[in-house]
């Protein structure tokens, strides 16, 4: 039986083996289009304080819950800088960045995949080509 700290350490591992692929090929698609949920501290490192004029690219959704849209080529998320994320090390990066495209749920037991990363479209972790 798969232990807790087991799937989660499985699930690094998948995420950290597709790190090329985002860079090189996909070019990071997904901090380029889309909506990213973040709480406050979150808009503040991925905005680095400066929170875009248009309401329409950031919306309160709840409670310190809001809504960064990546919808328009020209505005991708302000943290993204050469195909890369400029706040990675940050405390603040927010936590779906960090998990995407590998949702681990240890208490339901559940692990869901993102179906719109490329990487996952294409089975294309741990170097595998693909199907
Ligand atoms: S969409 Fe998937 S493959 Fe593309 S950069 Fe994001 S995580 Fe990587
Ligand atoms: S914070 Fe970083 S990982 Fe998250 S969408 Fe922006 S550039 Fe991508």
């Amino acid at each position: 039986m798969t232990t807790p700290d087991k799937a989660l350490t499985i699930t690094v591992e998948a995420r950290n083996s597709i790190s090329s692929f985002c860079f090189e090929e996909c070019h990071a698609y997904c901090c380029r289009k889309g909506y990213l949920p973040l709480n406050g501290k979150e808009l503040k490192a991925v905005t680095k304080g400066n929170l875009p004029e248009s309401k329409e690219q950031v919306k309160k959704i709840g409670e310190d819950q809001y809504s960064l849209y990546m919808g328009q080529s020209d505005k991708p998320c302000p943290s993204l800088s050469e195909w890369k994320c400029s706040i990675y090390k940050d405390n603040n990066r927010p936590k779906v960045c960090a998990e995407y495209p590998i949702f681990l749920d240890p208490k339901k037991k559940e692990v869901k995949l993102s179906p719109r990363c490329l990487a996952v479209r294409e089975g294309k972790f741990y170097g595998c080509v693909g199907i």
